[in-house]
C-alpha cells in the first residue's frame, strides 16, 4: 500500500469539504490529513476513499463518512492521553484518527473478519491500540473507567453498562435510535447518578447488535 502525492491531494480536498460542512477544529482536520483513508477501504472501493461518504466494508458493515468521523471526534472533546473506548472498530479508520490525536485507545468489534483485518492493518500502520473481539454492549470492565466512550454503530437505547464504565466528568458519544435513523447524543457524567444529555441531530449508522458473529 502506498500513499502517493495524488492521494494526499485528494485528501486535502476532502478535508476542505469536511471543513465547509462545519468542522472547524484544526487539530481534527490536521490529523485527518495524516490518515490515508484508502488503506481502510474494501477492495474495489479504494478509488472512492476521498469522497465524503460511507462505503461498504466486509461483513455487511460500513466505513463511516469522514464528516461523521470528524463530528463524533469533535463531540468527544479529546485531550492527549485520554483513555478512550470505541465500540465498533470496523475498518479501523476512526480508531486511527483518535490515535493520531494521542489517545490511549481500546476498541471492540463483534465481527471476527473485521476484527482480524483492522487489528492487522492498524498494527502495520504503526498504531498501538488494544483491539478486542467481543460484544461492545459489555464494554471492557477490566480496563474501565474510561475518559471517553465512542459508539460508532446505531444503538436502540443508551447502553447502561457503558455509562458505568465512564469516569466522573467523562463523555459518551453515540447515535441512539431505531434502525432507519438515530440522534447523535452526547452524555457527560456529572456523578454516578447525574448525567448531562445533549443532542446533535440525525445520522444513520449500521445497527449495534448484541453478541458476536
Ligand atoms: N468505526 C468504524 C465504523 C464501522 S461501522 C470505522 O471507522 O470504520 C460500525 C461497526 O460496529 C461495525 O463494524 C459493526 O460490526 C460493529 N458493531 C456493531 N455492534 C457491535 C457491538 N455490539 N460490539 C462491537 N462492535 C459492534
Amino acid at each position: 500500500m502506498i500513499d502517493t502525492y495524488r492521494h494526499k491531494g485528494l485528501r486535502k480536498q476532502l478535508i476542505e469539504i469536511v471543513k465547509n460542512k462545519g468542522i472547524t477544529d484544526e487539530r481534527i482536520l490536521n490529523v485527518m490529513m495524516n490518515v490515508p483513508r484508502h488503506f481502510f477501504m474494501a477492495k474495489g472501493f479504494e478509488e472512492r476513499a476521498y469522497q465524503d461518504n460511507a462505503f461498504p466494508i466486509a461483513a455487511d458493515q460500513t466505513i463511516s463518512q469522514p464528516f461523521t468521523v470528524a463530528f463524533q471526534t469533535h463531540l468527544l472533546n479529546i485531550s492527549i492521553d485520554d483513555k478512550v473506548l470505541e465500540i465498533g472498530t470496523g475498518s479501523g479508520y476512526q480508531a486511527a484518527v483518535l490515535m493520531e490525536l494521542g489517545v490511549k485507545l481500546f476498541t471492540i468489534e463483534r465481527q471476527r473478519e473485521l476484527f482480524n483485518t483492522s487489528t492487522m492493518l492498524l498494527k502495520k500502520l504503526g498504531y498501538n491500540p488494544f483491539t478486542y473481539y467481543g460484544d461492545g454492549y459489555k464494554g471492557l470492565p477490566t480496563y474501565a473507567p474510561f475518559d471517553k466512550i465512542l459508539i460508532t454503530a446505531g444503538a436502540p437505547s443508551i447502553p447502561e453498562e457503558l455509562l458505568k464504565q465512564l469516569k466522573t466528568g467523562g463523555i459518551l458519544v453515540a447515535p441512539i435510535g431505531p434502525r432507519n435513523t438515530q440522534e447523535m447524543i452526547r452524555i457527560t457524567k456529572i456523578d454516578d447518578t447525574k448525567y448531562k444529555h445533549e443532542s446533535f441531530g440525525k445520522f444513520v449508522f449500521v445497527p449495534m447488535l448484541k453478541g458476536t458473529d
